[in-house]
């Protein structure tokens, strides 16, 4: 199979992104995560199916998505409030194709390779004047490895600039594989202990620091990214932190300590906002609340990994 043919599934295509990466690129999200952070403001991104998202406040009540759907998931519940029921729900999309309220859309789509490269390709001016590229985001990217590798591998032979922004949790071979064809990984570190790491995403970090000191090793370009997400609204304790730095210093030095080590462009803390806390409700997720940090809050960490030799920055 060629390349263009191999296929995948994602869920946007962002053009004139900033905060991915250098220059003006096109982030392409993928569709599939295997972590849960708590704090996510991409829930559309978790699985890997297409699936429905409705915002009921669009909604004018004209009905089409009840005729329409196959499956009768589109139901009134007891106090009479349109709802899905998710159990029957299909993700097939015809519901979304007939609401001209824009109350419904589906998130999630399969392309091949060829197909998206195509469309990034368009981007080349802007990569070109601005020292951009394409980052590959998600959801996970690494955990679709042979689509990513086909898109990596067609930008490589255009001479696009590249950046994979991973949080590094897949065995370490696919990161060699990937590592000859990706300019830049954008990687996370979300906490520096695995226990509190399992407790905010879901999974322990002993294989994404392993990754990421090896591609340190191998002389890959790394930028890591640092979440910043004070504690969960009304929460009390230690439980009420959203990651460790906002709530735990002792944990903040020790990813610091974690990092000196290694060769790094940069460190970038991305301050938590809340545009996904709509995307959970039309999603019907639980929804958890964090404070937006201020700017201060996070400036004052930077300042204090800077002072231990690691090229920290807020990135806004
Ligand atoms: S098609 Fe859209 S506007 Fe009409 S009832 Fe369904 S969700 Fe509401
Ligand atoms: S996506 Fe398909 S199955 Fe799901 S609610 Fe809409 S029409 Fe029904």
């Amino acid at each position: 199979m060629s390349p263009r043919e191999v296929r995948g599934t994602i869920f946007n295509v962002q053009p004139f992104s900033v905060y991915d990466g250098p220059g003006i690129r096109t982030t392409v999200f993928f569709k599939g995560c295997n972590l849960r952070c708590v704090w996510c403001h991409n829930p559309e991104s978790y699985t890997y199916e297409p699936q429905i998202q409705f915002q009921p406040e669009k909604c004018i009540g004209c009905g089409a998505c009840f005729a329409v759907c196959p499956r009768k998931a589109h139901v009134l519940d007891e106090e009479g409030v349109h709802r899905i029921d998710r159990r029957n729900c299909t993700g097939c999309g015809a519901c979304a194709g007939e609401c001209f309220a824009g109350a419904l859309a589906l998130t999630g789509r399969n392309v091949t390779a060829g197909e998206l490269f195509s469309m990034l390709e368009q981007d080349r001016d802007y990569f070109a004047r601005s020292g951009g590229g394409v980052t590959f985001s998600g959801g996970e990217c690494m955990t679709q490895p042979e689509f990513l590798k086909a898109l990596l591998t067609q930008c490589r032979e255009a001479g696009i600039h590249t950046a994979v922004d991973t949080a590094g949790c897949v065995p370490s071979e696919r990161f060699e594989e990937i590592l000859p064809l990706a300019d830049l990984f954008l990687y996370d570190v979300k906490a520096a202990r695995s226990e509190t790491h399992r407790c905010l995403t879901g999974v322990g970090n002993e294989q994404i620091l392993d990754n990421l000191r090896m591609l340190s090793d191998r002389g890959a370009r790394i930028i890591v990214r640092i979440p910043y997400v004070p504690g969960e609204e009304g929460a009390q304790g230690a439980q009420s932190a959203g990651n460790a730095l906002a709530g735990n210093v002792h944990e903040m030095l020790e990813i610091a300590e974690i990092l000196k080590p290694l060769r790094l462009e940069a460190v970038e803390f991305l301050a938590y906002h809340r545009l996904g806390e709509g995307k959970r409700a039309s999603l019907d997720m639980e929804l958890k609340k964090f404070g937006v940090p201020a700017p201060d809050a996070v400036e004052e960490v930077c300042a204090k990994f800077r002072k231990m030799g690691i090229p920290a920055r807020y990135s806004r």
